[in-house]
């Protein structure tokens, strides 16, 4: 499995305490959270200044590094800050750093891996990972963000189009769509040449749409949210991760992944940074995972 994605300095504030320059990224979370399930390869750029026990947290835990670019310059930073919504992270600062221009270059090794996570990158980085590879891969998944959305939605919508699960979250999904409606945005997703359409609804959960079914996966109960930053790209690293792991894309695995997903996102905001998912054991996501089938069974 391949993650496109973002390797990032984070500095967050929550209602629960910050962190400054804490390892963060789409990259960074999603094969972190893949990792659990499967052997992900990142292909991202870091700066001069990308602290090594970062590299070696992710090497140990079996990620390879042979896509990650170390270019002159400064990592990728950014600077959120949540209120007491905590599904809404507000962006005080976005310095792109050597992300700008970045031209990501996919090792030989990784060009035939059948499953393909492209995470928060500009579209057009999105669809050059992909324009690499041998073959088209077995899965495509990408994500985005209202920061993509704003500069280019229909970049965004070419995405969805070439992907067979395109992530996004409730607002960005009404966002995208122009539609309050997320039904109406799930359909619209569909419409653009998907089988399936998935939304995600931060702490609500997420909802799984195809022609003719539909699933609503819920949320976890979680009483202790830390920091959700980190949330979305951990649920789409497991999502892939668990489905490359498992090779099987029919409807009713899926419905299984996305509550494997979303008990790892559930961990994942219990601390800030990576410091939950660091230590999460299989043992602990499928506990969580069977306390998802009591929470829905009437
Ligand atoms: P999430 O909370 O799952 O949406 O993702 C949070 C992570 O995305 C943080 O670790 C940030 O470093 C990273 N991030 C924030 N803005 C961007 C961006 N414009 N492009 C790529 N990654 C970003």
């Amino acid at each position: 499995m391949i993650t496109l994605g973002s390797m990032a300095l984070d500095s967050l504030e929550t209602p629960f305490g910050k962190a400054e320059n804490a390892l963060g990224g789409s990259a960074t979370y999603a094969s972190t959270a893949a990792s659990l399930f499967a052997k992900p390869g990142i292909v991202s750029v870091v700066g001069k200044d990308f602290p090594q026990e970062h590299m070696d947290f992710l090497q140990e835990r079996g990620i390879d590094l042979a896509g990650v670019e170390k270019a002159e310059g400064n990592t990728f930073y950014w600077k959120g800050k949540y209120g007491f919504d905590i599904n809404v992270a507000e962006t005080l600062d976005v310095q792109l750093g050597v992300v700008e221009g970045f031209k990501p270059k996919v090792p030989e090794e990784y060009k035939d891996a059948e499953y393909l996570f492209l995470g928060n990158f500009e579209p057009a980085v999105q669809k050059s990972v992909l324009e690499q590879m041998n073959k088209r891969p077995k899965l495509v998944v990408s994500d985005t963000m209202n920061f993509y959305i704003d500069k280019d939605p229909e970049a965004v919508k070419e995405m969805v189009k070439l992907s067979d699960i395109a992530l996004m979250n409730d607002g960005e999904a009404r966002q995208l769509f122009g539609t309050t409606n997320l039904m109406k945005a799930a359909r619209e997703i569909l419409k653009l040449d998907s089988e399936l359409a998935i939304i995600k609804k931060g702490e609500h959960g997420a909802i799984f749409m195809t022609k003719d079914s539909f699933f609503s996966a819920p949320g976890y109960p979680l009483e202790n949210v830390v920091d959700p930053t980190g949330a979305g790209d951990s649920f789409a690293g497991t999502l892939t991760g668990y489905l490359a792991k498992t090779g099987d894309l029919g409807e009713e695995n899926i419905r299984k992944a996305l509550i494997y997903a979303s008990s790892v996102a559930s961990y994942n905001a219990e601390g800030f940074s990576l410091d939950r998912l660091k230590d999460i054991s299989q043992e602990d996501i499928d506990k969580r995972f069977n306390e998802f089938k009591k929470i829905v069974d009437f």
